[in-house]
């Protein structure tokens, strides 16, 4: 049978979907019972009634995540709407799980695209989650969902398609900027897309410390030019990449660049674009599922060493979401944290490149086919089933929310690490 075949026979074995409700207390007497519900349940409600922090302790509500979705930008599959959004979500909740034993909810809003309905719909939620996980929203109109919510709300809430990709791919650029022997501040960074993933992207490149002015935006007509954002009513996202160069296109932005970063479609670079990048270049191709340029066709086009990373998990360097947002979560809620800021994205980018320079367990080798992982161009970031990304980027995210003042409660970091290698 081939992938689709199978996947439909997964997904319609018997229950179907992928994700069910389970009981944490015992429910076998008549005791049990009433202490699960009426009358003694009541106690509980009287305790958060008092004062909701309690929450957290007599439910759920702090390891439950909501995962929550329009349908507008699924996967490569676009504005599918949100019933057809509805094996993705689930698949996310059990990525969670699996990952980092978060429970999820998944959530999908009929919302006609209308960003009030949706920000008054999720804001709305808040009661019932330890964090919001916005997912596969459609740019421009997720940035502003994001940042309405994160005003209005005190639990994280994170669109993991703009963050996921730009941590992964931010611990990759400071990794690969060291083996290229380059400081990120000096890099010359074209970015080929200015939708949800390349505009948070660059962002975050800039908190890791890359130079704003450093760094060349092209959408689908070109290089987003001062003039263009003056004349062509550009959003004021793409706006605030705009250079005050001349007009051209990626070819043309690409002639001496140390980073590509393509978060566009595939095959739009060609080998001579790659030979006219500066020396060691760096070329993260991440359109799925067929990068800008193909690892092979790069690889080939020079002498000197390219490093390169897609989206793929059949090439080295694969930047996939999940070595993100189960950490990122799990360190977020065990702080009972208020919102997911950029102290603590920087620490998770961090910890992950910082995984990658360390020696690679057996097990994890031979997870992924006895291939040689040692830090270098072929091995930039960590793998997603290394177990290890547990141990290091969740407890950099909960040490950086309590730094930053985004947590409600302390976590001594040794007993922390000690109970999630438990
Ligand atoms: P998006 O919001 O729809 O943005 C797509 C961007 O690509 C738009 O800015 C669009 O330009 C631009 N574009 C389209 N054709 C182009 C061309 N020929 N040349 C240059 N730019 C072009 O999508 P997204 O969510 O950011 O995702 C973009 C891509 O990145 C997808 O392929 C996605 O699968 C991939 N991605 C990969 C990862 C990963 O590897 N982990 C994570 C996230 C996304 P206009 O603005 O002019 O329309
Ligand atoms: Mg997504």
């Amino acid at each position: 049978m081939g992938l689709d075949e199978d996947a439909l026979d997964y997904h319609s074995q018997d229950p179907p979907g992928k994700i069910e409700i389970a009981t944490t207390k015992p429910t076998n007497t008549q005791r049990d019972l009433s202490l699960a519900y009426s009358p003694g349940v009541a106690a509980p409600c009287e305790e958060i009634a008092t004062d909701a922090e309690k929450a957290f302790r007599y439910t759920a509500k702090g390891n439950l995540v909501g995962v929550v979705s329009d349908g507008t930008a699924v996967l490569g599959l676009g504005d599918i709407g949100p019933e057809a959004s509805k094996p993705v979500m689930e698949g996310k909740g059990v990525l969670f799980k699996r990952f980092a034993d978060i429970d999820v909810f998944d959530i999908e809003l009929d919302t006609d695209e209308d960003v009030d309905v949706m920000v008054n719909a999720i804001g709305a939620m808040e009661p019932t989650f330890g964090g919001i996980n916005l997912e596969d929203i459609a740019a421009p109109e997720c940035f502003e969902v994001e940042r309405r919510l994160r005003e209005t709300m005190d639990i994280p809430v994170f669109h993991d398609d703009q963050h996921g990709t730009a941590i992964i791919s931010g611990a990759a650029l400071v990794n690969a900027a060291d083996i290229a022997g380059k400081e990120l501040a000096d890099l010359n960074i074209v970015f080929s897309g200015a939708g949800a993933s390349a505009i948070a992207t660059a962002r975050f490149y800039v908190s890791l410390g890359a130079e704003r002015d450093n760094i060349t935006m092209c959408d689908s007509s070109g290089i987003i030019t001062a003039d263009r954002a003056d004349h062509e009513g550009l959003n004021e996202f793409k706006s605030a990449f705009a250079r005050d160069v001349p007009e051209g296109d990626l070819a043309d932005a690409l002639a001496g660049a140390d980073v590509f970063v393509g978060l566009s479609v595939g095959g739009i670079v060609d080998e001579a674009m790659v030979r006219s990048m500066a020396q060691d270049p760096i070329i993260f191709a991440m359109a799925n599922p067929d990068p800008e340029i193909d690892y092979e066709t790069a690889k080939h086009a020079r002498d000197d060493t390219v490093i390169m990373a897609t989206g793929r998990s059949d090439y080295p360097n694969q930047v996939n979401n999940v070595l993100g947002f189960p950490f990122i979560f799990r360190g977020a809620l065990d702080v009972r944290a208020t919102e997911i800021n950029e102290a603590m994205k920087v620490a998770a980018a961090e910890a992950l490149a910082e995984l990658a320079r360390k020696d690679v367990p057996d097990a994890v080798v031979k997870a992924y086919g006895d291939q040689p992982l040692q830090f270098g161009p072929e091995y930039i970031i960590p793998k997603p089933l290394d177990p290890r990304v547990l141990f290091e980027v969740t407890p950099a995210v909960a040490e950086a929310a309590m730094d930053s003042g985004a947590a409600r409660t302390e976590l001594d970091h040794d007993t922390y690490v000690e109970e999630l290698e438990a």
